[in-house]
């Protein structure tokens, strides 16, 4: 048996606030296929949720796969230590 050492490195995982989120819905209603329509990608909830209220007067169709989507930065422990000092960062 091999014994492989690896250096403990604790990372944080954070959100990278540098990229927006991304928000869309596709409606999967209908019996043999689904409807297929899509909200398009947006950087918050609000316009999927007012596209999805519109879709759904126009067509009856009520049910929809929603994404999310955003992206997350590992930094080193060390790291976070030095460049986030409490006062630098009050959120919470
Ligand atoms: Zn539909």
């Amino acid at each position: 048996m091999t014994r492989r050492l690896f250096r403990y490195v604790p990372f944080t995982i954070e959100q990278d606030r540098t990229a927006e989120p991304e928000y869309e819905a596709r409606c999967v209603s209908g019996d043999a296929a689904d409807c297929g329509a899509c909200s398009g990608t947006y950087s918050g909830p609000a316009p999927v949720e007012e596209w999805q209220r519109t879709h759904t007067q126009a067509t009856g169709h009520r049910r929809y796969r929603r994404n999310f989507g955003d992206y997350a930065v590992l930094r080193p422990a060390a790291e976070h230590v030095r460049q986030h000092r409490p006062a630098a960062n009050p959120v919470r």
